[in-house]
């Protein structure tokens, strides 16, 4: 994963142009990715798509012809979207197209325009303390105009057309936790999924114009959970926010990160693509892991969100919790009791005592006559784990063992 991220990292991406389809010609090499152009001016749901952007070199040189700022040390130096220029400015006329962070020095901002026509210059406060009055070469060698929007997918078919979706955002230029990180995890989650229960899509796309697109071309009916997954490098703990609606995947997400230290939230409509995915049309289970959260890091947004800032430890944990995830949805099911009056009589199925020797025997049967008692329809596995007070494995075996035995039935 980290090496993914570190071939990555210095490509430019933006909401639309050539860094996104680099960048998902790559992912391609690990997941068989399909690959989705959607021309200019198409509308969808409310938004437009953009005219595309793609940009080749772009710097301020000064007198005796330094780079001040050059794009080639960092596409962050760029406002994304910059519209091109040529011309000769003083430092005075420059000022009103430099972004800096005055409260972070030495650190360029990540600064974008996607929907207003302009161009600027990101850079570090340092840097532009350190510049005289000029007069400066100013050069983007840009280009805005008619294209495409490139987003990717990949679907793992499931025994069930029924789907989880999992989304990350591909728009970001070089900053590795914000979003290479998650783009990593994603690839991983995705290779590691063989003949799944659910349907799984991973949709690789920009943020928020992406997600509506995507929305805007495809039926979601079939989609009965998901998450977005951002910021999933740093090494910060584990962050959960739910889903508008509250659901399932809320209730599995909790429950797999209840022993680990992690903060749960409660949906709001900002952040990642879940808005889009829990707009109020759509209203879907999808809700959104990430380390620190959203903005949550005095790095967001920085030339410091950088290589050194993501680890490999920390991307391996955000996958652990993906595939726990995986594990609890994939076998998290409700089911019917087909001898409900008075206890079954296990022995005679061969089911009590026929675990003799195992040190958790006295779980099993505890979580057999959990699920046999719970499982009246209404109950899924996970609703009786959490109420025994028992290891969701530990039911998910029972019920096995139970429905093998012809004492339950799986509800549709
Ligand atoms: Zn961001």
């Amino acid at each position: 994963m980290y090496a993914l991220v570190e071939r990555l990292y210095p490509i430019c991406r933006s909401i639309t142009g050539d860094g996104v389809r680099r960048t998902l010609e790559i992912i391609g090499e690990s997941i068989p990715l399909e690959v989705h152009e959607v021309p200019t001016g198409t509308q969808v749901l409310d938004w437009t798509i953009p005219k595309e952007w793609n940009i080749r070199d772009a710097y301020l040189k000064d007198a005796s012809g330094n780079r001040v700022v050059d794009f080639g040390a960092s596409n962050l130096h760029v406002l994304g979207y910059s519209v091109p220029v040529s011309a000769t400015m003083s430092l005075e006329e420059l000022r009103p197209h430099l972004h800096t962070l005055p409260d972070q020095p030495s650190l360029v901002p990540y600064r974008t325009s996607y929907y207003a026509e302009t161009w600027g210059f990101c850079l570090s406060e340092e840097t532009l303390a350190g510049m005289d009055e000029g007069p400066y070469e100013v050069l983007i060698d840009s280009t805005l105009e008619d294209g495409h929007l490139t987003y990717g997918e990949y679907v793992v078919p499931g025994q069930v057309p029924d789907e989880v979706i999992i989304s990350c955002h591909t728009c970001h230029p070089s900053l590795a936790n914000d979003n290479l990180a998650g783009i990593a995890v994603a690839v991983e989650l995705a290779k590691s999924l063989v003949d799944p229960w659910y349907t799984y899509r991973f949709l690789f796309a920009p943020g928020t114009i992406g997600s509506i697109t995507w929305l805007a071309r495809n039926q979601t009916d079939r989609i009965k959970h998901g998450w977005t997954l951002a910021c999933a490098g740093d090494r910060g703990s584990l962050t959960y926010k739910r889903s508008r609606r509250g659901s399932e995947i809320d209730q599995v997400a909790a429950h797999v990160l209840k022993d680990r230290e992690h903060t749960i939230l409660d949906f709001t409509p900002y952040g990642y693509d879940e808005r889009q995915f829990c707009s109020p049309g759509f209203n879907l289970g999808v809700g959104s892991l990430t380390r620190t959260t959203y903005a949550g890091y005095p790095e967001y947004h920085t030339s410091a969100d950088n290589l050194e800032f993501v680890s490999s430890e920390a991307m391996a944990d955000t996958l652990a919790v993906c595939r726990e995830i995986v594990q609890v949805l994939e076998r998290n099911r409700r089911y019917v009791n087909l001898s409900p009056y008075g206890e079954p009589q296990l022995g005679k199925r061969g089911l009590y005592g026929s675990l003799g020797g195992r040190s958790d025997t006295k779980q099993l049967q505890m979580a057999m006559l959990w699920v046999l008692n719970l499982s009246d329809g209404d109950h899924t596995l996970l609703d009786i784990a959490e109420r025994a007070g028992l290891p969701f494995g530990a039911m998910a075996e029972a019920a096995q063992a139970l429905h093998d035995a012809g004492l339950l039935k799986e509800m549709a």
